[in-house]
């Protein structure tokens, strides 16, 4: 396969994930490899092998929100070379240029929209020119002021990262776990899918939260003259800003420590960022160096490293969940992912596996996703030997052999023998016992174990 085959499968890959609510990698990635496409293609990209969008275009049947400008996506930078470079093209076209660096969360864009300082609408990012309306789902994040603060006459659209804490996210996993259900695959997915669910009360549930970062519009002149007055104005209005943003950069080298400065404040700011956003401070200099169809000229994403590790998937079991969920479960050749050694991982259902085209014996990249659940990012499928094999799924419960069901409309399979099931009764125990109020010493997983072997508990 040449390399721009390769780049459309993937491609074509991540477009369909995406369409599915499961991405497996951030827009930024999506765009990235659409614009490697383009280059390969030496800018000739007549036929676009997906949309030549900024994010995915909202699905059929959502309500779609025109933006009442453009809600751009950023260029990469991706090593120090490419941060210099990038700098340089804004340095090189404007005077006096101060950058600003802010933390880049990874979550998903909103646009909030104030009439006379009320909320009046919401949306996602969509294509960049059209999103979906998720105005209701908005109304329940608690970080969203329903009213600004003062009184601002005219409309304004906010813009802004919808997230959940990793805290919360591990706990909302813990959740899902004891009750047999499959855990969610990232903090970024997650807080997506809670933004665009039909329930809105979903995202009260899930715990997402929002940061403003900007405004992208208003339907008069407020008199700014920084981005950092707008932000520091954004907060005055009752909003969650993005903390720790550095201003005054003006050379190569201010560019350096300040992404450096926010690496390591990442680490313990308690939510995914994906990298770090350069941008220029000056309003009226923004103006001069305008935008390209899909990213402005004044700035620029600078990405951290992904913490992905390339392994080879060894062996796949099927482990049966409380409420008889049959999962596949990979394990890999054990590889470290940011200090934490994965050996095994889940890999969802059968339809994912289909898409991922996921084999046992492949070369796989192992992401650790939102920082705490491996997954598979990409398969080599390149790199088979032919002594790969597919990836069979029982048609019997591996713990009692009674036959398994697919829910109908559901990717999972399911075991049925609720009563008798061993590994049912064994989770569904373990998930007993562990509760605070049961609080029944000495009856760990093993002796549960020995228990159900000998027929004790039924
Ligand atoms: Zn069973």
């Amino acid at each position: 396969m040449t390399e721009i085959e390769l780049l459309e499968q993937s491609i074509r890959l991540h477009s369909r994930l995406y369409d599915k609510g499961t991405p497996l990698i951030t827009d930024g990635e999506y765009d990235e490899l659409v614009r490697k496409r383009h280059r390969l293609l030496g800018g000739d990209a007549a036929q676009p092998v997906a949309p030549a969008v900024v994010g995915a275009p909202v699905p059929a049947g959502s309500p779609k929100v025109a933006h009442p400008a453009v809600m751009l996506s950023l260029n990469n930078a991706s090593d120090l070379l490419e941060r210099a470079e990038a700098w340089h093209a804004i340095v090189r076209r404007t005077k006096d240029a101060e950058g600003y660096a802010d933390l880049k969360i990874d979550g998903m864009a909103l646009r909030l929209e104030y009439q006379d300082g009320a909320l009046t609408g919401a949306a996602t990012r969509g294509d960049g020119a059209i999103g979906e309306n998720v105005f209701e789902n908005a109304l329940r994040i608690v970080d969203v002021p329903r009213k600004l603060r003062q009184e601002v006459s005219g409309r304004i659209s906010v813009v802004g990262e919808a997230y959940i804490p990793n805290s919360h996210f591990i706990l909302l996993n813990n959740d899902r776990e004891q009750a047999g259900e499959e855990p969610y695959t990232s903090p970024r997915n997650t807080a997506a899918g809670g933004m665009r669910h039909s329930d809105p009360e979903e995202v009260a549930t899930r715990g997402i939260r929002f940061f403003a970062y900007g405004l992208l519009h208003s339907d008069r002149p407020r008199g700014f003259s920084y981005h950092s007055e707008v932000m520091v104005w954004l907060a005055a209005m009752g909003f969650k800003v993005v903390e720790h943003g550095i201003g005054g950069l003006r050379t190569e080298s201010d560019v350096e420590g300040a992404f450096s400065a926010l690496l390591e404040r990442s680490q313990d700011v308690g939510y995914d960022c994906d990298g770090v956003v350069v941008k220029l401070d000056n309003l009226a200099a923004r103006e001069i160096l305008g935008s390209g169809r899909t990213a402005p000229n004044w700035a620029f994403a600078c990405k951290f490293a992904a913490k992905a590790e390339r392994t080879r998937l060894n062996h796949v079991y099927f482990s049966v969940g409380r409420t008889g969920a049959v999962t596949p479960v990979g394990e890999v050749q054990p590889v470290v992912i940011g200090d934490v050694t994965v050996s095994r991982l889940t890999l969802h259902n059968k339809d994912i596996i289909d898409e991922l085209d996921l084999r046992i014996g492949d070369s796989i990249l192992v992401k650790r996703a939102g920082d705490v659940i491996p997954a598979v990012a990409e398969v080599f499928t390149d790199e088979r030997t032919g002594d790969e094999r597919r990836i069979e799924f029982p048609s019997v419960c591996p713990a009692c052999a009674s036959k398994l069901a697919r829910p109908e409309n559901e990717a999972r399979i399911c075991c049925r023998n609720t009563l008798l099931c061993p590994e049912q009764l064994q989770r569904g125990l373990e998930h007993f016992v562990g509760q605070d109020y049961m609080a029944v010493r000495g009856m760990g997983p093993a002796l549960i174990r020995q228990l159900i072997a000998q027929g004790l508990v039924k």
